[in-house]
């Protein structure tokens, strides 16, 4: 049996995510602050929410202690993390920028999924085939002005997944995938960004303009075949707009 664990379910990215596993009648057991009325209703017996404020780090510890994660993998012969929760806060230049925003999204977006990703390695060590995939960006290698937080972030968990990989842990395929531009609340809060802030605002408008995003459907949908295709965990970096559409695997 696979099952999932996923954070940021709530909207974007992850809810194309979750419902494109729970569709294919995957058990998820997400983390959010806020919840997926949606697919709780659509999916009341494979979906399981838990409410948790990601940049909390000791709440996240406390919960990791409780055990509801290795009870939830423990019947799994195959198991998914994606690490998907991520916050662009604090958009600036350096000097300009709130402190506990930067510990926020350093919270959510590094210590969330290395503590998730040690908790579930941990916790699946008799599971023939586990995965672990770091949502990414872009802005992990591309530096941006404006972006600094959230480039470090995202290449912090882009040299996570290389130096886990060559830990070859038994039966752990893990990556860090930039999911390209994707047509989400993230996308808007990026266009509102002062151009003072964020010189190259306008790339993104015009990229919004042009009817250039990925739509988060398709983009979820894409992300769930790489990492249940053959070829997950080859590469410990990965860039969606580069891969061929993948195959489904056999599970
Ligand atoms: P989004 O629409 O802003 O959604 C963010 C998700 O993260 C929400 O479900 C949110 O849930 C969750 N989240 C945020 N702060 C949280 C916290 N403190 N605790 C728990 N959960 C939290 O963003 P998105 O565009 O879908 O982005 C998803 C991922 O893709 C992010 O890692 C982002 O960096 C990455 N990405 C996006 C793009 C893009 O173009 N959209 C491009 C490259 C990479 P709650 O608010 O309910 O907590």
């Amino acid at each position: 049996m696979i099952k999932a664990l996923l954070t940021g379910h709530s909207r974007g990215l992850g809810a194309s995510v979750a419902e494109t596993l729970l569709a294919r009648d995957i058990p998820v057991l997400a983390l959010a602050r806020s919840p997926n009325a949606e697919l709780a209703a659509r999916f009341p017996r494979l979906l399981r929410e838990v409410s948790l404020d990601l940049s909390d780090t000791a709440a996240l510890a406390a919960w990791l202690a409780a055990g509801t994660l290795a009870r939830f993998v423990a019947d799994a012969d195959h198991s998914l993390l994606i690490n998907n929760a991520g916050l662009l806060q604090p958009v600036g230049p350096v000097g300009t920028q709130d402190a506990l925003a930067i510990a926020r999204a350093v919270g959510v977006n590094v210590a969330a999924p290395l503590m998730l990703t040690n908790a579930f390695v941990a916790a699946t060590a008799g599971c023939a085939d586990r995965r672990v995939l770091h949502v990414s960006s872009g802005a992990a290698r591309k530096a941006y002005a404006g972006w600094n937080v959230y480039c470090a972030t995202k290449a912090a968990l882009d040299h996570h997944a290389r130096a886990a990989a060559l830990e070859e842990v038994a039966g752990l395929r893990i990556a860090s995938v930039a999911p390209g531009v994707v047509d989400t609340d993230m996308q808007a809060e990026v266009r509102a960004s002062p151009l003072d802030a964020f010189p190259s605002r306008r790339r993104f408008e015009a990229l919004k303009s042009e009817g250039a995003l990925a739509s988060p459907a398709d983009t979820g949908r894409r992300l769930v075949d790489y990492l249940l295709s053959d070829s997950y965990g080859d590469v410990a970096e990965a860039d969606l707009r580069d891969l061929p559409a993948p195959g489904r695997a056999a599970h």
